[in-house]
């Protein structure tokens, strides 16, 4: 078995485009091919986090619900804890909520009360950066516990839908670019 380390051209291949889903006019990006492969999720793991040497972060955050998988993995391979932000509703304790706006209407994401420190080092998840609504909204919900962000981290951005510019002053790393 080939063993040696993932190009992002390999990863990129991986990921497969599906027209018109879940709506019309979406091009979602499929990346269970990605997933199915041991030696590629391994090496989009490795990529993700190769800023940071384990015990560097205290958490990994993923957000609902392909950031879980990427995020666990990460916190795992940095000896970091891990914390789900979630849709409103999933959370079993007490929650903070953040609302953001979607292309027609509104979603809310929520984080327990007691998930981070104070002061405490996040490396921020999930599969993919495009308007950034989602990923500003968990961004705010780690700052309301006083927690860190080191980094956000995505496996795919969508450039041409500037999510960036809602991360202000966080540092974000994409992997694959569209
Ligand atoms: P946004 O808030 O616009 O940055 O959207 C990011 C969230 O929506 C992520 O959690 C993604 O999993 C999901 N998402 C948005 N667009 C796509 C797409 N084209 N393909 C797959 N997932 C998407």
């Amino acid at each position: 078995m080939n063993s040696s380390r993932p190009t992002v051209a390999e990863i990129e291949r991986a990921i497969r485009t599906i027209p018109d889903f879940p709506q019309p006019g979406i091009q979602f990006k499929d990346i269970t091919p990605l997933l199915a492969d041991a030696r590629l999720f391994a090496g989009a793991i490795d990529l993700l986090t190769e800023k940071f040497k384990p015990g560097s972060v205290d958490a990994g955050v993923g957000i609902d619900a392909r950031g879980f998988i990427f995020a666990a993995a990460a916190a795992v391979r940095l000896q970091a804890g891990f914390v789900p932000v979630r849709k409103k509703g999933k959370l079993p304790y007490q929650t903070h909520e953040q609302e953001y706006a979607l292309e027609y209407g509104y979603a809310t994401v929520a984080i327990h009360v007691d998930a981070l420190k104070p002061g405490s080092r996040v490396l921020l998840i999930d599969d993919l950066l495009a308007t950034g609504g989602t990923a500003a909204a968990a961004a705010a919900l780690v700052k309301k516990l006083g927690a860190r962000i080191l980094e956000a981290a995505f496996l795919i951005e969508l450039k041409f839908l500037n999510g960036r510019a809602k991360l202000a002053g966080v540092p974000i790393r994409s992997l694959v670019v569209y």
